[in-house]
């Protein structure tokens, strides 16, 4: 068996909390029982939000936390070339589209539908999916309005899924253990036409996810629950771009006291937080139970 490659991938964006700190010990601990590998992947491609700052903070949380990971590690925002090959690909097959409406306009637009009674999808975060009008625009307009306003590529759904033809799932594993997994359908349709690149930037989220596990052969995406949807989105754009699929876990997610998703403006979570305040790395081993 080839050796299992683990990833823990956060974004320089905020502060690093009790939730990252499962998932990264998680993957620490899964890589030393394998005898796999633990790479370590800085996922900074908003350039606005993403800061040297949180990323020194990554570094030193995970050090005191004691987990080792392997050098160099991989910064998404040094390889837009990686990024830009596949979006051509998919450019070039047409698989994606410039979409120009603006957040007012989508909102508008949707508000319009539903005031005439039409009840309008949203996404499995609960976002309403994007009214696909720019579809349809000539190839002439698209240019002309390309040469102008800013822009996003975004993924013709319909086009993808009948390139793919039959039905796509994921393996996911059902425990930290790894032990035993089952086939999930993957429900891309459920996200309609995501973006997959900006004019200003040749990636989003979803596209520089699966092209880096391809090129970073990771065999096991171990992340939070929160990410469980979205790999459908990540599958079906790996069969467009004839990526290998790795296996998944999506992991439970650690609450703060109010029952909600930690987020990265809660202090007191925070890992610099607690250690600040005195806590262990065994301390925080124990809070989130590994
Ligand atoms: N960078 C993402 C985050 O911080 C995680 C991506 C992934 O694990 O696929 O939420």
């Amino acid at each position: 068996m080839n050796t299992p490659v683990f990833r823990f991938a956060p974004s320089p964006n905020g502060e690093l909390h009790l939730g990252h700190a499962y998932s990264a010990l998680l993957n620490a601990k899964l890589a030393r029982q394998t005898g796999g590998r633990l790479l370590l992947r800085i996922e900074d491609i908003d350039l606005a939000r993403c800061t040297p700052e949180f990323e020194a903070g990554i570094y030193r949380d995970l050090e005191w936390l004691g987990i080792e990971w392997e050098r160099p590690v991989r910064r998404q925002s040094e390889h837009f070339g990686d990024y830009e090959t596949a979006l051509k690909r998919l450019i070039a097959e047409e698989l994606v589209y410039p979409a120009f409406m603006s957040r007012g306009e989508i909102r508008a637009s949707i508000a319009d539908a539903e005031g005439r009674g039409r009840l309008w999808p949203r996404d499995p975060d609960g976002v309403p999916l994007y009214p696909a009008f720019d579809k349809a625009l000539s190839r002439r307009e698209r240019e002309r309005r390309m040469a102008g306003a800013p822009f996003a590529w975004r993924l013709d759904m319909e086009a993808a899924k009948s390139r793919v033809g039959g039905a796509l799932s994921w393996t996911e594993f059902s425990s930290e253990e790894l032990a035993a997994a089952e086939q999930i359908d993957a429900r891309p349709e459920q996200w309609g036409d995501v973006v997959v690149a900006r004019k200003e930037i040749p990636t989003s989220y979803h596209l520089a996810v699966v092209i880096d596990d391809a090129l970073q052969d990771i065999s096991h995406v171990v992340r939070g629950r929160d990410l469980y949807a979205a790999t459908g989105v990540q599958r079906l754009l790996q069969e467009l771009l004839g990526l290998p699929a790795p296996r998944y876990f999506h992991h439970r997610l650690i609450l703060g006291p109010d029952g909600r998703k930690l987020s990265k403006s809660l202090g007191d979570s925070g890992i610099a937080a607690l250690r600040e305040s005195g806590a262990s790395a065994a301390d925080v081993r124990g809070k989130v139970g590994l």
